[in-house]
Formats: structure tokens, C-alpha cells, sequence
């Protein structure tokens, strides 16, 4: 095949307002006359040099994302994009702290919006979507209590997963399990950043004191092979997003990331983009990516959807309907 655009997919990794389609920053911007200057580059792309600076960028985008109706926009638009690289089940990562500030009035405002965005998707181009509430690491475990709070309130319709983005190296995961114990016990599914940017510590400490099926990236427990045995025998799954990773350096190219090596150890892997339109990525990319530099093909493909679907954050309905898409090959 030479196209991967089309075939279906699933991307259980993507953060909301990383996600965010230039041209839709700046037509907001346009609207609300905010100055973008230095935000873009001559083409048209988020522009950023390293890893403080790609911060930088993405707060500067994030200043036009003020209202319910600008994230229900939002989602509408970062969903229609995935549904144009054949993504047919996504789980967005939304953050409580920058919509309402943990105040539960705001935040369901905020919910309700975002729900009528993804409806409004899955009825232009039927995609699935799911809402994973995120808690900002380095804003400190008490700041999560009350996300996770907020979250725990709301966990219904299409809020089904809890997690925790934000600097790796800040804190210990344990300071964490109050606010992980509180959504685990609201139903939510569960999965934590953890060995990106940090070591394979943090995963194991991840691991140790927090209630997760799940880890985004993780793909640093390479350097640690009792920890991989660990992942497999806990049957955790792992979010990997090889563009992300090579786009902020971890690993020189595809042929040097270890989504390959993790999996030929038995780790539950998955492909996700992360934050696609800062990492010059894409899911057509990606798989593209895997099938020219790591000979993927389609029962490749279809393994890792059924694995991301097998841990999805859906109900049991869900679940089986897209599994379909994703059986024989
Ligand atoms: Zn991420």
C-alpha cells in the first residue's frame, strides 16, 4: 500500500490544544485581534527551536483559547483533522486547570462544550471520541486533588479517562496517588505521562504508587530490561509517539527509537502523534514512517489498533464496534 492516509486507525495520545490546527489559532486570533507575531514561521507552521521554546510557542497559541465555545471549536477542528488521516477512535487529553481553574461550574461549562464539539464531528465525519481530564505535574499535587476532583464529578459521557502531563522531572509520581486514587475510584481509566523526558525511574516509580493500565511514552524503560519485564507481566500498555519523540531529540531517527525493540520484548505498544502540528507530524506520517523505515504492514497496523482498543477508555459497545474495523489481515 502506498497511502496510509485512508486505512483506519486509532490514536489514544493526543493533547487537545497540541493538536490545534495552525489555521485555526489564527483565524481566532484574527478574530480577537491578538498578535501572533513570532508564533508561526514563513509557511505557516508553529515555530520553535527547543524544548523551552516549543513551551513558549504553545502558551503563546493557547492565549487565544479562552471560551466554552473556542475549545468546542477546538475540538471540533482537531477532530475533523485526525478524521482526515483515516483516525476512527481518538482519546483527547483536556486540561481542567486552563478551562475554569479547577472551579466545577466553569469546568462543566467548558465539558458541555467540548461534548457538542465532538457530537458535531462525529456527525460531519464519524469519528469516535473520547475526553482523558489531564492534571499539570508541575503545578503540584495539590492542584491535581482538585482537578482530579473536578474530573471525578464529571466522569460521564465522553470524560472516560484520567491522567498527568507536564514536566516529568517534577515531584515524585507518589506524591500524586491522593488525586489518581480519587478518579480510579470515579471509574475513570487511568494512564500517566512518565519516561519521556525523564529515565526508566520515573516509569517504575510511575508503576509503583499510581493505579495505571497505561503510560504516555514510556518508551525510556528501554534502557532498564527488568522494568520492560515488568510492563509486560503488569500488561501495561505504552502510548508511543516515535514523530514526537524524534522531533524533540530523544532518538536520532525511527531506526534508533525502540518501539521496536520494545515490542519484540511483548510490550502493548500504540501509535499516537502527541501534539502533531508542533512535531511536523501526522498519523499518515506516522504510519508512513513505520511501513518505509521499519517494514510495517498492515497486520502490523492492525495489531497495535486492536492493542489501543483493547485499552481504550470506552464502553463495551464501542469497544467492539471499532475492533471490528481492525480484524483479519
Ligand atoms: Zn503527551
Amino acid at each position: 500500500m502506498n497511502d496510509w492516509r485512508d486505512i483506519a486507525k486509532t490514536e489514544i495520545h493526543l493533547h487537545l490544544e497540541g493538536a490545534a490546527p495552525p489555521d485555526f489559532i489564527r483565524q481566532l486570533a484574527s478574530e480577537k485581534k491578538i498578535d501572533m507575531t513570532g508564533v508561526f514561521d514563513a509557511d505557516g507552521n508553529y515555530q520553535w527551536v527547543d524544548f523551552v521554546d516549543f513551551l513558549k510557542t504553545y502558551e503563546r497559541a493557547c492565549e487565544v483559547l479562552k471560551t466554552p465555545e473556542d475549545f468546542k471549536r477546538l475540538v471540533e477542528a482537531v477532530l475533523a483533522e485526525s478524521a482526515s488521516h483515516g483516525v476512527v477512535y481518538t482519546e483527547l487529553f483536556l486540561a481542567p486547570d486552563f478551562c475554569g481553574g479547577g472551579d466545577l461550574i466553569a469546568w462543566k461549562e467548558y465539558l458541555a462544550a467540548m461534548s457538542e464539539g465532538a457530537v458535531a464531528a462525529k456527525n460531519a465525519s464519524g469519528i469516535e471520541a473520547r475526553f482523558i481530564a489531564t492534571c499539570v505535574r508541575h503545578m503540584g499535587a495539590d492542584q491535581a486533588k482538585i482537578t482530579s476532583k473536578v474530573a471525578a464529578e464529571t466522569a460521564s459521557g465522553l470524560l472516560t479517562g484520567w491522567g498527568m502531563g507536564g514536566d516529568e522531572a517534577f515531584g515524585n509520581a507518589a506524591d500524586f496517588s491522593y488525586a489518581f486514587e480519587q478518579a480510579a475510584e470515579s471509574g475513570l481509566g487511568i494512564t500517566s505521562h512518565a519516561g519521556e523526558v525523564c529515565g526508566p525511574d520515573s516509569v517504575r516509580e510511575t508503576l509503583d504508587s499510581l493505579p495505571v493500565s497505561r503510560i504516555g511514552h514510556g518508551v525510556r524503560a528501554i534502557d532498564d530490561p527488568e522494568l520492560v519485564r515488568m510492563i509486560v507481566e503488569k500488561n501495561i500498555v505504552l502510548e508511543v509517539n516515535p514523530g514526537s519523540n524524534i522531533s524533540l531529540s530523544l532518538f536520532k531517527d525511527l531506526k534508533l527509537h525502540p518501539i521496536s525493540a520494545l515490542r519484540d520484548a511483548g510490550v502493548k505498544i500504540t501509535v499516537s502523534t502527541d501534539d502533531p502540528p508542533y512535531f511536523h507530524t501526522d498519523m499518515t506520517a506516522e504510519y508512513t514512517n513505520l511501513h518505509q523505515e521499519l517494514g510495517w504492514e498492515i497486520s502490523d497496523f492492525n495489531a497495535i489498533n486492536q492493542t489501543a482498543m483493547q485499552a481504550a477508555f470506552c464502553d463495551e459497545i464501542t469497544r467492539s464496534k471499532i475492533l471490528k474495523k481492525f480484524e483479519g489481515a
